[in-house]
């Protein structure tokens, strides 16, 4: 029998889904496939909620997070990256890699950034401030309106994470001033890995389209106006994406967003309530889309929870590792799924 994904990603990927990504194959440069295409974005930027130009990449959600760095950021550029867990610290690297100037404000794995020192380390020749709204390696959700604010009236280009949080939980790209704004198909939309999205704000579009960072599968440049992508497009993901799009139009974003809430805390209760402490410093910090638990038998408890009852939840990163385990409860993960996965917690534990 297939294991329970409770993993913060991939994730529970449902017969709707696996079911049109078994339709045959079409060529990727018809007027059929165009149409499907465009109209795929058009859903997408719904949950994006925004107007910016979108665009899916063949690739992992990490193939985004290049896209938005290589595109927008020159050898020498300030970029402030907020640190505070494993996908953060990944922003930073990939600045570093394309010769940024980092400058890295840091939180403890587990809390949230202060405002103040955001503001304290932001000046005007800052190009880029990198941040992730759902840090899935701590189960932190991160404020980003009080940043933004920051940044308004200013140079300095916004560039948001919201791979593990998009199609889950509350995201106002425009709203909030996200210039460039990331997202992948393996989270809250429960799609099968391998499709990366990338908004671009107007303001972002003036650095990238000058930019001289030698870039090629990522260049931004080749996306826009291309018919459907610049390369390849995988047409049998793109079914699984639109499928995954129907789902969310049936249950209704808000709907979907409020059952990952009152999943989240039906399962931060359950775990309380089985001895655990969060790893989160506290309750208003906490993801809607996967809990993080502290337990020094993590590693045990996750084999036991696998080899016991089929689930499979997730280990932790870096310094955490062996001393915190994830539960997902993201995409299609329902409130049963979540019960099933506590009683498997208690069972483990006894
Ligand atoms: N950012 C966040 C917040 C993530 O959760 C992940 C994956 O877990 C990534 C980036 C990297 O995405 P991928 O593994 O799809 O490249």
């Amino acid at each position: 029998m297939t294991e329970l994904l409770m993993t913060p990603g991939p994730t529970l990927v449902p017969l709707e889904i696996r079911g049109a990504m078994s339709k045959p194959v079409i060529h990727h440069r018809t007027p059929e496939f165009n149409d499907l295409y465009f109209e795929t974005v058009d859903r997408l930027k719904r949950v994006f909620k925004t107007q910016n130009d979108t665009f899916i990449i063949a690739g992992s959600g990490t193939s985004c997070m290049d896209a938005a760095i290589c595109n927008t950021i020159k050898p020498g550029d300030k970029v402030l990256s907020l640190v505070s867990g494993k996908f953060s610290e990944r922003f930073a690297d990939i600045a570093k890699t394309y010769g940024a100037n980092v400058t890295i404000i840091e939180a403890d794995w587990g809390r949230a950034f202060d405002p103040e020192l955001v503001k304290k380390a932001l000046t005007p020749d800052t190009k880029l401030l990198t941040m992730v709204y759902n840090e899935t390696s701590t189960g932190v959700r991160n404020n980003i309106q009080p940043i933004s604010d920051l940044l308004k009236g200013t140079e300095t280009l916004l560039l948001v994470d919201a791979i593990s949080a998009l199609g889950g939980d509350e995201f106002e790209t425009d709203k909030w001033g996200v210039d460039l704004c990331i997202a992948g198909s393996q989270k809250c939309f429960a799609a099968a890995t391998g499709l990366g999205f990338i908004t671009v704000s107007q303001k972002a579009w003036k650095i990238i389209e000058n930019n001289p960072t030698p870039r090629y599968y990522l260049d931004l440049r080749k996306y826009k106006g291309a018919k459907p992508t610049p390369f390849s497009t995988p047409v049998t993901s793109i079914y699984g994406l639109s499928a995954a799009l129907d789902l969310i139009a049936i249950e209704k974003l808000e709907n979907r967003i409020k059952r990952h809430a009152e999943n989240a805390k039906l399962c931060r209760e359950g775990v309380k309530k089985l001895g655990f402490e969060l790893l989160p410093e506290s309750e208003d910090i906490c993801s809607n889309t996967l809990t993080a638990v502290k337990s020094d038998n993590a590693t045990e408890i996750i084999k036991k929870i696998l080899e016991n009852h089929n689930i499979r939840i997730a280990g932790a990163q870096d310094h955490l590792k062996g001393k915190v385990f994830r539960i997902g409860h993201m995409g299609e993960i329902t409130k049963e799924h979540v019960e099933k996965t506590l009683a498997a917690l208690e069972d483990a534990i006894k």
